[in-house]
């Protein structure tokens, strides 16, 4: 997207491009290279967010008064776009982006004033506790409970496709406080430290041979009622304010356009592939609009409005884009991606093709998820019939 920016942002992109130059390392780059997974190298992250939170530029979206940049939308497109194309990691949303917004709405002072800082510094690291088994699209009919037990609750059942739970620390969690009524009246949202006695997580390895999601335990988790986010048994509002932001409230279109330059290099360096090259002029249109609202989704955020319906239409754009883009990789490399696969699993230097092939194959299969995780793609054209289309 061209934009007209003003001398402060011209500026201010240079003061992005200063610090990308001397604090964004070769390693840091490299780690992100070789990601395929949908919220990238861990370390490189929290690396690249530690340098980030030293400038005061962590809460890339936050107000000013919880310690924010408090920047405007082309600010942030302009941060967001330089980081992509200097090659630097995303941040991970699920505190900063999905449950920073929420506390910034529904937290208490005490709990604004206590998570917030360690969210930036990332001494706090969050996962999701939405789903369960049986209880995905249809999240409402969760089964974990929480019941009290004098200044305590005390959660059983168990989480499941918990991204990053093997690196959280804490994690937010839808939990039945009320069993008795329909089922979105006794939901409550819950913020519980991974250490608490009677947690557990195991594992799930995707098809692409990743570890990145796994399911969590809870028996008999003694959490403190403080705890509690908004009151009790009206935690389904708190969640679907939640489930907004993380549809629809960030730059994935600058992401798009640096996957769409690898993908030109590619198909730049096959011979023919007329087909391939065509459809990839298609999509980058298609980003082009992504990108255009996007931007005016951040606008909206900044002037205090919640996302909306627009945040599932975005989502199941960026999300059928990314497909298509590795769809085309793996056509345009053919039969060199199995093999590069499972080098990369072994962690084996690579000795055949190019270098740039390494993650085609695993970054195909990865993407799969993409229109299931943070809901499935039907599930927000149902969000769109009902709210948009007033079927
Ligand atoms: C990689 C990955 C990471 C994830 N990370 C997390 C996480 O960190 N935390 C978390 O809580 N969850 C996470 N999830 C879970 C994700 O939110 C669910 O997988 C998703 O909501 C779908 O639920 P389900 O898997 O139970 O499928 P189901 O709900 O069983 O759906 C199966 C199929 O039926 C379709 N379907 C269901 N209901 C309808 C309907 N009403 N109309 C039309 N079609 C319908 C769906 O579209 C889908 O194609 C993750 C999932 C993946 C794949």
């Amino acid at each position: 997207m061209e934009l007209n920016y003003s001398k402060e942002e011209l500026a201010f992109r240079d003061e992005v491009r200063q610090l990308l130059r001397d604090e964004l390392t070769p390693e840091i780059i490299a780690g992100n290279k070789t990601t395929t997974t949908a919220l990238g190298n861990n370390d490189a992250a929290m690396a690249w967010q530690a340098i980030l939170n030293r400038r005061g530029w962590a809460g890339v979206a936050w107000p000013k008064e919880f310690g924010g940049t408090g920047w405007s939308s082309n600010q942030r497109y302009i941060f967001n776009s330089e980081c992509e194309k200097a090659g630097a990691p995303k941040l991970i949303p699920l505190g900063l982006r999905m449950l920073a917004p929420v506390l910034f709405k529904y937290g208490t002072k005490e709990q604004q004033d206590y998570y917030l800082p360690k969210m930036l510094s990332a001494e706090h690291y969050w996962c999701q506790g939405y789903s369960e088994p049986g209880s995905g699209s249809d999240l409402a009919s969760l089964k974990t409970r929480a019941e009290r037990d004098g200044d305590f609750y005390v959660v059983n059942g168990t989480k499941i496709w918990t991204t990053n739970a093997h690196h959280a620390d804490h994690i937010f969690c839808l939990v039945k406080t009320n069993p008795d009524v329909k089922p979105q009246a006794g939901i409550s949202f819950l913020l519980i430290e991974m250490n608490t006695p009677g947690i557990s997580v195991e594992p799930i390895i995707t098809m692409a041979g990743d570890h990145e999601v796994n399911q969590v335990f809870f028996d008999n988790v003694r959490v403190p009622i403080s705890n509690i986010v908004g009151p009790e048994n009206d935690g389904w509002k708190v969640a679907k304010y939640l489930l907004e932001f993380e549809r629809g409230g960030s730059s994935v279109a600058t992401r798009l356009h640096v996957d769409m330059a690898e993908l030109k290099m590619l198909l730049d360096r096959v011979e023919g592939e007329d087909a391939l090259k065509g459809r990839a002029k298609e999509i980058g249109i298609k980003i082009s609009a992504l990108s255009q609202m996007e931007t005016d989704m951040q606008s909206k955020i900044a002037r205090g409005e919640k996302p909306g319906a627009g945040s599932s239409l975005m989502k199941i754009m960026a999300s059928t884009l990314g497909q298509d883009i590795s769809t085309i990789k793996i056509e345009a490399i053919g039969n060199y991606s199995l093999p590069h696969n499972n080098l990369l699993l072994l962690n084996e230097e690579v000795t055949i093709g190019e270098p740039e092939h390494q993650t085609v194959s695993a970054g195909y299969l990865n993407d799969r998820a993409s229109t299931v995780f943070g809901g499935a793609r039907e599930v927000q054209k149902n969000i769109i019939a009902k709210s948009v289309l007033g079927l």
